[in-house]
Order: structure tokens, then sequence, then C-alpha cells
């Protein structure tokens, strides 16, 4: 499935709530391309990627969002 690879490319937690990535959903309806975090509502848009010079939406949530430090 599609979807659930490109859901594994997010690694960041969410950016305000510090919802897990794993809870982050990638949405791809063809027009519109997006992340939302259900924990907080938030929504990040491809076109607010392309904004700040980031090719893809994936990418700015990777760098927007926020690290756990895991223990390994
Ligand atoms: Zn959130």
């Amino acid at each position: 499935m599609k979807e659930k690879a490109e859901i594994r490319r997010i690694k960041a937690a969410c950016p305000n709530c510090y919802a897990d990535p794993e809870k982050i959903i990638y949405q791809n309806s063809g027009p519109i391309v997006r992340i939302y975090c259900p924990e907080c509502g938030l929504v990040c848009r491809e076109t607010d990627a392309w904004a700040n010079h980031f090719k893809n939406v994936i990418d700015y949530w990777n760098h927007i969002g926020f690290y756990m430090v895991h223990d390994e």
C-alpha cells in the first residue's frame, strides 16, 4: 500500500502536541496533499512546504517536527 509507505516516511512527532509519528496521518487526495495530526488538529499542507523551500510536505514535517529521544 502506497499510503503506508508514505506514513513510515514521517519520522517526527507533532511539533505542537508531540503526538507519536505513527499517529500522524498523511493524506493524498489528488489536489490536496497534507499531513494531519489527529491529536491536536495541526495541518501541514504541501503548499506550506513549497513556501518554505521543501520539496514535499513530508520533508517539511520532518523538519518542523519534534524528535523523541528513544532508549535503544
Ligand atoms: Zn499534534
